[in-house]
């Protein structure tokens, strides 16, 4: 059985006595929301944290705010909560549907926004218990100094697993993180870096306290996620797409991201750009599906043989923008459902 280490215990009632305790502590100090990723992390110690701060008793991190001009999420707002509630729907279903295909339902009940957009990195290689990564003499991301999907990088290239990350990037999210010293508010795009260890540039004195979404009238989103079982797993590889499309079918806005190809969700400029000022046609989703399909580059450290993950981010890109322009793509997502596990 694998035991937790021990840790000291804190939870603030406050934003600031939050604030107080993190800039004290500094990386000595990790924050626990719902503790899905964090708490078996640990027991495998891949994390070791000496004191581990709770957010849960925080009330601003539980606010949900919906209005005609934006949506402001708490960074303690559950995966449940979100997947089930309506107004999750139209512009921003594709974060209602990212946050409905995180693991199971009972880890969704306890697993927040917050955490799920600040989820440790993944790798075959890192993902295994203590005794196992002793085995192989560890590596570069946690006490060794190999990386064995790579032996020559000096980078680790462990890959951004999180279902939301995407669906928010598309939908053009801004998340506020907030420290002693003040506040800041980062577009979603500029969060992550392409560094397995240092995947995320939120300072350890800081905290994600709030997602922000601009009003999403006029958009329409999807999300795409692969994965062995249909039932539960972690993607390795997800497509979201936003569009605002005019009254006579034209392409006013687009975003497409692609996920879990790389140590940060990759949002794809060029596919989404070739769009803009045409119609969701055969031949402009087409060659955006190609353009996006270019900017993946999954490596073998996760899932799945990885050039066919790249060849399938042309057909989710497609899968889609064929949903976004209206078509019923209820079948493609029930096969994927099904038969994930014998996709390959
Ligand atoms: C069996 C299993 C299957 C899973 N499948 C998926 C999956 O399919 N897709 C997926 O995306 N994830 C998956 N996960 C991972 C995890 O459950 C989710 O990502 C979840 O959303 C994490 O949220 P949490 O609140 O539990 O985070 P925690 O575990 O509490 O924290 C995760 C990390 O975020 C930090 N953190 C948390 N909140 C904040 C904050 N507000 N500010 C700053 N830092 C913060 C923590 O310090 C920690 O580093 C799975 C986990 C398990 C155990
Ligand atoms: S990519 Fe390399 S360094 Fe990073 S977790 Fe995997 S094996 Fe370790």
């Amino acid at each position: 059985m694998m035991r937790l280490p021990l840790f000291e215990f804190r939870a603030p009632q406050t934003l600031a006595e939050a604030a107080r305790i993190l800039d004290g502590e500094g990386s000595q100090a990790m924050p626990l929301a719902g503790g899905t990723d964090l708490l078996p992390n640990m027991k495998r110690r891949q994390q070791v944290p000496k004191t581990l701060m709770s957010l849960n008793r925080i009330p601003e991190l539980h606010q949900i705010d919906l209005s005609d001009a934006g949506t402001r999420l708490g960074a303690c707002t559950t995966l449940s909560e979100i997947a089930a509630d309506p107004c999750f729907r139209n512009g921003l279903t594709a974060l209602a549907q990212a946050a409905s295909c995180v693991a199971t339902p009972q880890i969704r009940n306890m697993a927040t926004l917050g955490g799920n957009l600040c989820l440790d990195t993944r790798c075959n290689y890192y993902d295994q218990n203590y005794e196992w990564r002793k085995s192989i003499g560890f590596c570069l991301k946690k006490d060794g100094d190999t990386c064995w999907v790579a032996p020559g990088s000096p980078k680790c290239m462990a890959v951004s697993s999180t279902d939301t990350a995407p669906a928010l990037m598309a939908l053009g999210a801004r998340v506020r993180l907030a420290s002693r010293s003040g506040e800041r508010e980062v577009p979603l795009t500029e969060l992550y870096q392409n560094d397995g260890i240092h995947y995320i540039k939120r300072q350890p004195n800081e905290l994600l306290t709030q997602v922000i979404l601009d009003s999403s009238h006029g958009w329409k989103s999807t999300y795409w996620k692969l994965r062995r079982r249909g039932s539960f797993d972690f993607p390795v590889l997800s497509v979201a797409a936003a569009a605002r499309i005019s009254a006579n079918g034209v392409v006013e806005d687009a975003r497409i991201v692609v996920g879990s190809v790389a140590c940060l969700p990759l949002l794809a400029a060029e596919a989404s750009k070739s769009l803009r000022g045409r119609p969701l046609s055969q031949d402009s989703i087409a060659e955006a599906a190609t353009l996006a399909a270019r900017i993946a580059k999954p490596l073998d450290n996760t899932d799945f043989d990885m050039t066919w993950r790249k060849r399938v981010t042309a057909e989710f890109a497609t899968y889609a923008l064929r949903e976004l322009r209206g078509e019923d793509m209820r079948g493609e997502r029930l096969l994927l459902r099904r038969h994930s596990s014998s996709l390959y």
